[in-house]
């Protein structure tokens, strides 16, 4: 709901790798609540505008505003963590050993030998946040099963939970569904979509259909800008947009 302003403002952003432009004059503003899709080929420079939003990489100019107020571009990762912006890289990578309720414990207190200490400690709050938490992702039912054991799917759903443990107001989201199958996807474009609202949400996916059934607007990346911008059926149908993909 744009009404409710930006939850993240990235204006004229340049980063250079050796002389080559991977980002150039990008612009982007994402609505607080909004569900956005990033597409585009391959380098068009989708990794790279992620890496600039959590603070991995500096641009060489330009600004970045996470709400009104907070200056991306002046803090470091952890800063930024700290702050609400949660990411989810495209390979899961849940504690195979734990349990699911473990590791959304562990999510929780960010760091793994707090666990045995922490576990005497938990409040009611902060159970009551993890049933919540195990509901929105569809693991009630295996709460006390290994992480390891879970299907990749539910492996996804459960990074994606332990990224909800630290309450994070963006969430950003690589290659959800690469690996799913057809299930998992529709249940995972669920899970996208009830997180809208409460969260922001950036997703970078290739898989068109899913990004078809998910997105409320579309940004198709090229070259490092913006090519096209609005619901899936405005940009697929945009000649350059076109252009872009038939050239792949
Ligand atoms: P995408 O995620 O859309 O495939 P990337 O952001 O990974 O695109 O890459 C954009 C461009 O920048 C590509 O041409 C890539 O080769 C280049 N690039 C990305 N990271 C680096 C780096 N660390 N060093 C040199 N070139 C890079």
């Amino acid at each position: 709901d744009i009404s409710k302003g930006y939850i993240l403002y990235l204006e004229d952003i340049n980063v250079s790798f050796d002389g080559f432009k991977a980002i150039n004059n990008l612009n982007m503003y994402i609505g607080n609540g909004e569900l956005r899709c990033i597409i585009g080929p391959n380098g068009a420079g989708k990794t790279t505008m992620m890496d600039i939003i959590t603070g991995k990489t500096r641009p060489d100019s330009g600004q970045a505003w996470f709400g009104q107020k907070i200056d991306l571009l002046s803090m470091s990762e952890p800063e930024i963590a700290q702050a609400g912006i949660g990411r989810k890289f495209q390979k899961p990578t849940v504690f195979e050993q734990q349990s699911v309720f473990d590791n959304l414990e562990l999510a929780m207190a960010g760091d793994k030998g707090v666990l045995t200490t922490l576990r005497a400690r938990i409040s009611g709050e902060q159970r009551d946040r993890i049933d919540e938490v195990l509901e929105t992702i569809g693991l009630t039912d295996h709460i006390h099963r290994h992480a390891g054991a879970l299907s990749h799917g539910q492996k996804q759903w459960l990074e994606i939970g332990m990224l909800l443990m630290q309450n994070p107001k963006l969430l950003l989201v690589d290659e959800p569904v690469a690996g799913m199958t057809h299930q998992e996807m529709d249940r995972t474009a669920e899970l996208l979509k009830s997180l809208a609202g409460q969260h922001s949400v950036v997703v970078v996916e290739h898989d068109m259909d899913f990004v078809r059934s998910i997105a409320d607007k579309v940004t198709v990346l090229h070259q490092g800008s913006v090519l096209a911008e609005g619901s899936m059926a405005e940009v697929q149908n945009d000649p350059r947009v076109v252009e872009v993909y038939l050239g792949e």
